[in-house]
C-alpha cells in the first residue's frame, strides 16, 4: 500500500501527452490550449466615452457648451472640439478629438438653443467627479488601456472556460491550437451486474459504475467509449479489455480489482502487456485502485463500490487526464471549519468524507454508510479530507476539502 499523495505523483508523472488540433471558437469550452494567444489589436482600440453623455473639454465644464455632433457607437467622429463645445455621445463610441473628457447623461441640463450644462449631481455617489468636477480623462478609456497590441492574453495550458471565450473573440482568435482529448474507453466488470434498464434479479445489482464513469468524462468534455459489462471469467473481462486497450489511451475498468477468488483484473492486466504501477493506496473509500502502464497506454482499475469510483475518478483519473492535455489546472485547496465534531475507527488511510458546505462557510456531515452509500454524494457538496492518524476532529477545526 502506498500514500496517496504517491499514487498521485505516478500518475503525474507520466510524459505521455495527446497530440493538438485546431479547434473553432464555438467549441472550445474545456479544452486548454496548446499555443500562447497574443492580442492583433488595442483593446479599447481608440479612446472610448465609458458612458452615455457630453464629450467636452474639462476646463470648459462649468460653462454653456454648444452641441456640434452626436456620435453613436460605430461612428467616427467627424468634427474637433473647441472652446466651450461638446458632442453628445453614447458608451462605447469614440471620444472625438479636442474632448478630454465626458459627463453623465444624467448629469446634464439641455436647453432650447442646442446647448447643453453639466449639473452635478447632489445626489448619490459620483465616483468620477472630484468636487463635484469633471477632470481631465473622466469617463473616457483610452486606446489600449486594457490590452496593448502583441501582448500575450492568455498562455499556453489555460483550460478554457466561458470567460476566456470572450477574451479570445475580442482578438479575433478563432482557431486555436489546443490539446486533443485522449481517447478513453469505459468497462464493468461483474457477474452479478445488469444494465440500468433491467430488473435485477435477487443477486443482481444495476451497473451505476459505467454510467458514473461516462459521466464524469463528459462533465469535462470527453464521450467516453463504453464496453459493457464483463462477467467475471478471465476469458471475457481480457476478451472486453483488450478491444478497448486497442482502441484507447486510457480504460477505466471497474471492479475486479480487490481480494475476491474472481478478481481477475490485475492480472488480466498483466497478460496484456501492462506494468502496475500500484494497486493497493491508502485511501478511504477507494483502497484498491490500481493504475498500469502499457505503451502510451494506460488503465485505471477502478473500485467496484460507486462512491470509491467516483472518489478515485476525481482524485487521481481526472488529473491524470488533464495532464495528459498538458492542462496547469491547480486544485483550489479550501480550509473551511467544521460545524460538529467528527470521529472514525480507523487511522491508516487518508480518508475523503462527503459533506455539505454551509451558507456561512462551515462544513456539516451528511448522512453516508459507506462506499457503497451513493445517497451520500448526492448531498454533498464536497469531500473533506481526513489526515492519516487523525481519528477526531472537532467543531470549529478547519479541514480541507475538495468540491464536487
Ligand atoms: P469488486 O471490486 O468487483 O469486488 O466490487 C466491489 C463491490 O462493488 C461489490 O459489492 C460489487 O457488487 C460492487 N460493484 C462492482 N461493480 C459495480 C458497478 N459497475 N456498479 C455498481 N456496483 C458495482
Ligand atoms: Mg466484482
Amino acid at each position: 500500500m502506498i500514500p496517496s499523495e504517491q499514487a498521485y505523483q505516478i500518475t503525474q508523472s507520466i510524459n505521455f501527452r495527446t497530440g493538438k488540433e485546431k479547434v473553432p471558437l464555438g467549441q472550445l469550452i474545456g479544452r486548454v490550449l496548446a499555443e500562447d494567444i497574443f492580442s492583433d489589436i488595442n483593446m479599447p482600440p481608440f479612446n472610448k466615452s465609458a458612458m452615455d453623455g457630453f464629450a467636452c473639454r474639462a476646463e470648459d465644464i462649468l460653462n454653456p457648451l454648444e452641441i456640434i455632433e452626436i456620435i453613436p457607437a460605430g461612428k467616427t467622429p467627424e468634427k474637433i472640439i473647441g472652446k466651450n463645445q461638446a458632442a453628445k455621445i453614447m458608451t462605447g463610441a469614440p471620444v472625438p478629438q479636442g474632448a478630454n473628457c465626458v459627463f453623465m447623461v444624467e448629469e446634464s441640463k439641455m436647453t432650447e438653443n442646442n446647448t447643453v450644462f453639466y449639473q452635478s449631481a447632489k445626489t448619490g455617489v459620483d465616483i468620477c467627479t472630484v468636487s463635484g468636477h469633471i477632470k481631465k480623462g473622466t469617463n473616457v478609456v483610452n486606446l489600449g488601456q486594457d490590452i496593448r497590441t502583441g501582448d500575450k492574453i492568455m498562455s499556453k495550458g489555460t483550460f478554457i472556460k466561458p470567460q476566456h471565450i470572450a477574451a479570445l473573440a475580442s482578438v479575433g482568435c478563432i482557431l486555436p491550437e489546443v490539446y486533443k482529448y485522449p481517447r478513453v474507453g469505459v468497462l464493468a466488470t461483474g457477474s452479478e451486474l445488469v444494465e440500468p434498464n433491467i430488473q435485477p434479479n435477487k443477486s443482481q445489482i444495476r451497473n451505476s459504475n459505467g454510467s458514473q464513469m461516462l459521466a464524469q468524462l463528459a462533465a469535462i468534455g470527453i464521450a467516453g467509449t463504453y464496453y459493457g459489462i464483463a462477467e467475471d471469467t478471465q476469458e471475457k473481462t481480457q476478451e472486453l479489455l483488450q478491444k478497448a486497450v486497442n482502441e484507447n489511451d486510457i480504460v477505466l475498468i471497474s471492479g475486479g480489482v480487490s481480494m475476491g477468488d474472481f478478481d481477475y483484473v490485475p492480472v488480466i492486466m498483466k497478460a496484456l502487456g501492462f506494468d502496475i504501477l500500484f494497486d493497493r493506496v491508502a485511501v478511504q473509500p477507494g483502497k484498491p485502485i490500481t493504475f498500469a502502464v502499457g505503451k502510451n497506454k494506460f488503465l485505471f482499475g477502478m473500485p467496484g463500490n460507486p462512491v470509491s469510483s467516483f472518489v478515485q475518478f476525481e482524485l487521481l483519473a481526472k488529473p491524470f487526464i488533464y495532464k495528459l492535455m498538458n492542462a496547469n489546472i491547480q486544485q483550489k485547496e479550501l480550509y473551511l471549519p467544521l460545524n460538529e465534531d467528527y470521529k472514525r475507527k480507523k487511522t491508516v488511510r487518508l480518508g475523503w468524507v462527503p459533506v455539505a458546505i454551509n451558507a456561512d462557510g462551515t462544513v456539516s456531515k451528511v448522512k453516508y454508510n459507506g462506499s457503497a452509500h451513493l445517497g451520500g454524494l448526492l448531498v454533498a457538496d464536497a469531500l473533506m479530507a481526513i489526515p492519516i492518524g487523525i481519528n477526531s476532529l472537532k467543531k470549529g477545526d478547519k479541514v480541507y476539502v475538495r468540491q464536487i
